[in-house]
């Protein structure tokens, strides 16, 4: 593609960065190398991003008096909660320029649906959204979102990008005052 491509968001580690709790990552070849001629990578790991190191001890969800809190699995004393939400709401506004994300599932932070909620006995109940994903789709409900495991066909991918491509044309013509609204 000429020009300038398209900004799209993505869990670092699918990108190839070793991120993750265990010191690995989570390259995904097919996603990644037939969208990159199209879109600007833009990688994110909320768990760096708030001072986690690498390797980490693992945290996970959990309903703590009603509210779905983000705590290290060894150490439940340990809430990552109100930080991961600052840097969420924070890192949000600095994305107005991304036109879709494609996100780790099952990670407490990244995971779109699938993540395990746990009650106080560690139990798991539910599943939900991981904790920087729910700031994310709660402050943009419009922007694509798609987890690696829903883009392991060529398919399944370019109807993805289709996605991305269809919101991004609407917000250009949104911002341009060429969608007829007046
Ligand atoms: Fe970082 Fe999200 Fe990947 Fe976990 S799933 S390593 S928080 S980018």
């Amino acid at each position: 593609m000429e020009g300038k491509k398209i900004k799209v968001g993505a869990s670092s580690c699918l990108l190839g960065e070793a991120v993750r709790y265990d010191g690995s990552d989570k390259y995904q070849p097919l996603i990644m190398e037939t969208l990159a001629d199209r879109f600007e990578w833009v990688p994110i790991c909320p768990e760096v991003a708030i001072g986690m190191t690498v390797p980490r001890p693992p945290i996970q969800r959990v309903m703590v008096d009603g509210d779905c809190r983000l705590l290290r699995v060894d150490d439940p004393t340990f809430d990552l909660t109100d930080r991961m939400r600052d840097f969420a709401g924070q890192c949000v506004e600095q994305l107005t320029d991304v036109r879709g994300f494609i996100l780790k599932a099952r990670s407490p932070s990244c995971g779109l649906t699938g993540v395990n909620l746990f009650n106080e006995a560690g139990v798991c109940t539910a599943t939900g959204e991981g904790a920087f994903v729910e700031i994310l789709c709660r402050r943009m409900p419009e922007l694509p979102v798609a987890e690696e495991c829903d883009l392991i066909s060529l398919h399944q991918v370019e109807m993805f990008a289709n996605r991305v491509i269809a919101y991004h044309c609407s917000v250009v013509a949104r911002t341009t005052g060429m969608n007829g609204s007046g």
